[in-house]
């Protein structure tokens, strides 16, 4: 596969396609509900999304905005909405109208500033929470929901007709279930697992672990405002998520080598929950 075209994880009906690498590109789609979070540089794998979701301002995660914009003028697609941490908004705005000064060509886009716990809505089932985040300029990860109607517990054994007669009687029969799907930390140090309680309780979760051994402390994850694999092991009976993804781990580590730092250090029971994201 060539590089920047990513790579795709699924697990049951979730497919996400992406690459992240500390440092060098963060970018995870996902295809099916037409979004991204965070756009790297801009890859092809992007260009035909409708909504980026950006967690902070750092070039590895941010730095494809405006080439995304252009590509959508160029194809004449509907202008894309980015959603980003308000701080950055007015200048990745600044950096629009310098690049449309170079071109001599106006762009339409759309940047919206977001805060923590905001709802984002992408379809009649599914919508975008925002959680806060620990990094050294403003950030925010960001959560897929996906709501259920199911009938309401005291209902639930009565016969049809029942059902219907207290439909007819004009009571309300279903209740609207939010299931976390995927959450998005974005780059992080470790506090952001209880800044929201339904972080832990995604299905899927994909968390920053920069580093994964000795190679580099705790200390130096946190100085840079990441996190450490020796930060996220204790807390592994806590989270709930049947899959935990890691990304933006380190170049340092080769795909081989991290694989063997997971096999080697993530306690068995947890082995077949813990990953690595594959596009890196
Ligand atoms: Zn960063």
């Amino acid at each position: 596969m060539s590089l920047n075209a990513g790579e795709t994880w699924t697990y049951q009906k979730h497919k996400l396609h992406g690459l992240s690498l500390s440092g060098i590109r963060t970018a995870i789609s996902v295809p099916d509900l037409s979004f991204s979070f965070d756009v790297a540089q801009g890859y092809p794998f992007l260009l035909n999304l409708k909504k980026f979701f950006i967690s902070h301002g750092h070039l590895d995660h941010a730095a494809g905005v405006p080439y995304i914009i252009s590509q959508k003028a160029m194809n004449s697609q509907e202008p894309a909405l980015f959603y980003m941490p308000k701080s950055l908004v007015e200048p990745l705005d600044q950096i629009m109208k310098i690049w449309e000064k170079i071109e001599g060509h106006q762009y339409n886009y759309k940047f919206v500033g977001v805060s923590a716990d905001e709802v984002i809505k992408l379809n009649e089932q599914h919508y975008i929470k925002v959680f806060p985040t620990t990094h050294r300029i403003e950030s925010f990860g960001y959560t897929l929901f996906e709501t259920h109607k199911k009938l309401k517990a005291p209902l639930q054994g009565l016969s049809q007709e029942e059902i219907v007669k207290a439909r007819q009687r004009g009571e309300e029969v279903n209740e609207v279930h939010h299931i976390p799907l995927i959450s998005f930390t974005g780059d992080t140090q470790i506090e952001f697992l209880h800044s929201r309680p339904w972080i832990a309780e995604s299905k899927i979760l994909l968390m920053e672990s920069t580093y994964l051994d000795c190679q580099k402390s705790i200390d130096d994850a946190r100085k840079w405002g990441h996190t450490h694999l020796d930060e996220i092991i204790p807390y592994l009976d806590e989270i709930q998520s049947e899959k935990i993804v890691l990304i933006h781990i380190s170049s340092r580590y080769s795909d081989r080598e991290a694989k063997k730092v997971i096999a080697d250090r993530i306690p068995l029971k947890h082995q077949h929950r813990v990953e690595i994201f594959p596009g890196r």
